[in-house]
């Protein structure tokens, strides 16, 4: 865990994933949450109690001017993640935001440059990549355990839970299934395979009981560099179904189950001519609480986010393209995003 000092937060945006995810960790680890930033002024207040914080705001320019907020963790609608990103950029303050980073590649590019000039670190919560079961299989895969890597699968369907109802399945831009966890997959995989997919084919529905607003289910086949197909299953409506990742290859072949979680858990399974063995993965830390150890740091000089502006921007360009194939019904490429990486 980091040595280095802890960070005082701002809350921009009161919402679910702040109260129940991420206000814990930056407790967990021994951060302080100062203040919330919420465009009703009631809630605002009623949230900051919920949380411990001392003050619940709804005007954008008091809570960034306190000097009792260091970083801000902004969790709002996906639509509003833009427009806040900036205006702290501008207040000085170091940010992690959550996915999408934005709705539009230009948003992303906006932020990142506007972090850059500010001098402060811009990461993006995709949290899955910190996870330490995501971290051993991706040193499976660097290490040669499953040989030439061909096609990775993940399995990330679930049961909408019934308080985050909302917005999710709205028509709104920034609502829906792709948005919401195809942008997660593309996270995993765009890390585990060094690489950012070039091409994208899809299919999406509406399953569920609720009133059809954007697609509640998504399925995606994506090209990488080198030949390695990827296909993605993501659904609000799967009540049962395991999350998985499995990473193919011509030596091995890697299958982890119950991965794509935010909580700490799952197995991670090695089959090549040896057998099927479970790969121990010994290092449980919750993974909000290592991407929070790698900001910090970041912001003290050391190292980088583990998904930064650059990442973040490129997981959203897979979720684009997904949803133009699905759009138009044909194959689309992924838009190409400019940064440190050289894919
Ligand atoms: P919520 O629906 O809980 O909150 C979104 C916004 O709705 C809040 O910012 C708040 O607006 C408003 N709001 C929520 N509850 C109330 C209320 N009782 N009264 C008035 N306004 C309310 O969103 P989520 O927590 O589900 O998601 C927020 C963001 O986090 C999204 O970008 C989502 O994609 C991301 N997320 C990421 C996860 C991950 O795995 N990394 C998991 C879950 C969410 P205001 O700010 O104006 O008060």
């Amino acid at each position: 865990m980091t040595t280095a000092p802890p960070l005082r937060w701002g809350l921009v945006g009161a919402s679910d994933i702040a109260a129940t995810g991420m206000v814990p960790a930056m407790r967990r680890v021994g951060h302080e949450v100062t203040a919330v930033l919420s465009g009703s002024a009631s809630w605002a207040r009623e949230y900051a109690d919920r949380v411990g914080a001392r003050a619940g705001l709804a005007d954008p320019d008091a809570f960034l001017a306190r000097d009792d907020v260091d970083a801000v963790y902004v969790s709002s609608t996906n639509d509003r993640h833009h427009d806040q990103v900036l205006a702290a950029a501008a207040a000085g303050k170091h940010v992690l935001c959550e996915k999408p980073l934005a709705l539009t590649l230009d948003e992303c590019a906006a932020m990142t440059a506007a972090c850059a000039r500010a001098g402060v670190v811009l990461a993006v919560n995709h949290h899955l990549p910190a996870a330490s079961t995501h971290r051993a299989i991706r040193d499976l895969v660097a290490g040669g355990a499953v040989g030439r890597p061909l096609a990775v699968a993940v399995t990330h369907a679930t049961l909408l839970p019934g308080r985050l109802r909302d917005w999710r399945l709205g028509d709104a831009p920034g609502a829906g299934a792709v948005m919401d966890l195809t942008v997660h997959d593309a996270s995993v995989v765009n890390a585990l395979l060094g690489t950012t997919a070039v091409e994208a084919t899809a299919l999406v529905g509406n399953q569920g009981p609720w009133a059809a607003g954007r697609e509640d289910v998504a399925m995606a086949v994506l090209r990488h560099p080198g030949e390695v197909l990827v296909r993605t299953h993501d659904a609000f409506t799967s009540p049962y179904t395991p999350t998985t990742l499995e990473v193919h290859g011509d030596e091995g072949s890697i299958r982890a189950v119950g991965v794509l979680t935010p909580e700490p858990e799952g197995t991670v399974w090695l089959t090549d001519a040896g057998g099927t063995r479970e790969h121990e993965v010994p290092d449980r830390r919750h993974p909000y609480d290592l991407t929070l150890a790698a900001f910090t740091d970041a912001v003290h000089g050391a190292g980088r986010p583990v998904v930064d502006g650059t990442d973040g921007a490129r997981a959203l360009a897979v979720a684009l393209a997904v949803l133009e194939s699905a759009r138009t019904g044909t194959r689309v490429p992924v838009a190409a995003v400019v940064g440190n990486r050289s894919d």
